[in-house]
């Protein structure tokens, strides 16, 4: 780490810890490294004598409970004025539904993320879009500051990097995020068992609704995108949840030749849920914007109101738009 991001990073955490109370926000439907980095901070927040909250309005997914403290996630708080109100693994108040006046109401406010700028949220802010996940910047924010890492905390911080880095495998995946999770794995995380809690944990209506889903997989005449759909229908009939169609677009990538992926959930009626995933340079994080989403280049979501076919339709112009401009 250079030494000018080592001071400020020391000064961030010196800022940061100036405070004696704390709300943690992870965004809504959190992932591994929302919840890893938040119960990260936590645990060290905690262990310094601070009275800390950690919020995420859907609460903790089932194959994210082995996460140490993961049983600590509140769905909601009623209290008001915390010292310090952060914002994790995302930019925006609008990801993360009740918790915002919480956030709001902390004297002041911080934001750590690696996604693509998105706004200027918090007073301090420790925001890098090359790294693979959050969980990085927190380690580095320890690291930093001298902070040791046990097992539990290696775990946390695991948990993070093996979900956004698809246990390694996504494009994100560089030197930086192996020298970290070496360090993290010499503390003890074990990132095979985090693998497959993470992605090798289905529950049979999961494991149909993704036999379902796949078999909706439609190629683009381009043959530059393909994509796939969750119906409400199906959800229901498989007794299946929205949490369920997590994961699937990640299969939907594993078709050879198109450069863009794309997972349409119908999971409320007229509220359509979509995942983007590039398999080359294509950004997909400007078409999640032109919805109000948002995202990294390769891996982006928005939310269309309408119906699946419209949705479908009104995305897959705008893909094809950027591809016809960038051609
Ligand atoms: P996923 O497709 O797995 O839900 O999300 C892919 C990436 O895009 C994640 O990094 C996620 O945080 C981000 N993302 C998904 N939906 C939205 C959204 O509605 N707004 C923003 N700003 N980012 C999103
Ligand atoms: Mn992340």
């Amino acid at each position: 780490m250079r030494k000018e991001r080592r001071r400020e990073l020391r000064d961030s955490w010196a800022q940061l810890t100036r405070g004696r109370s704390f709300v943690l926000a992870c965004h809504q439907r959190p992932d591994g490294d929302a919840l890893g980095s938040a119960l990260a901070l936590a645990r060290v927040l905690r262990g310094q004598g601070k009275d800390v909250v950690v919020v995420c309005e859907d609460g903790v997914p089932d194959n994210y409970r082995f996460i140490p403290d993961s049983d600590t996630v509140l769905l909601s708080t009623n209290r008001r004025g915390f010292d310090v109100g952060v914002l994790v693994d995302c930019e925006s108040v609008k990801r993360i539904g009740s918790a915002k006046d919480a956030l709001l109401s902390s004297s002041i406010t911080a934001c750590i993320d690696h996604h693509l700028p998105n706004g200027e949220f918090g007073d301090i802010r420790i925001i890098d879009p090359e790294a693979s996940a959050t969980a990085e910047l927190v380690f580095e924010l320890f690291s930093a500051n001298g902070i040791p890492i046990d097992r539990d905390l290696a775990t946390q911080l695991m948990a993070g990097i093996v979900g956004d880095t698809g246990a390694f495998k996504f494009a994100n995946t560089n030197a930086r995020t192996f020298r970290i999770a070496s360090r993290l794995a010499a503390a003890g995380a074990r990132a095979s068992d985090i693998a497959r809690e993470i992605y090798e944990s289905h529950s049979l209506p999961a494991m149909r609704l993704l036999g379902r889903a796949l078999c909706s997989l439609t190629m683009h005449p381009s043959g530059r995108i393909v994509w796939a759909q969750v119906t409400k229908k199906d959800l229901d009939e498989l007794d299946a949840t929205d949490a369920d169609t997590e994961g699937i677009v990640n299969l939907v990538r594993w078709v050879k030749g198109p450069d863009v992926a794309i997972l349409f959930r119908e999971t409320k009626p007229g509220s359509i849920r979509i995942s983007l995933r590039s398999t080359d340079d294509f950004d997909v994080e400007r078409i999640a914007r032109v919805f109000g989403g948002g995202g990294h280049k390769a891996a982006a979501g928005c939310t269309i109101e309408g119906s699946l076919d419209s949705a479908r339709e009104l995305l897959i112009g705008e893909v094809l738009k950027w591809m016809e401009s960038s051609t």
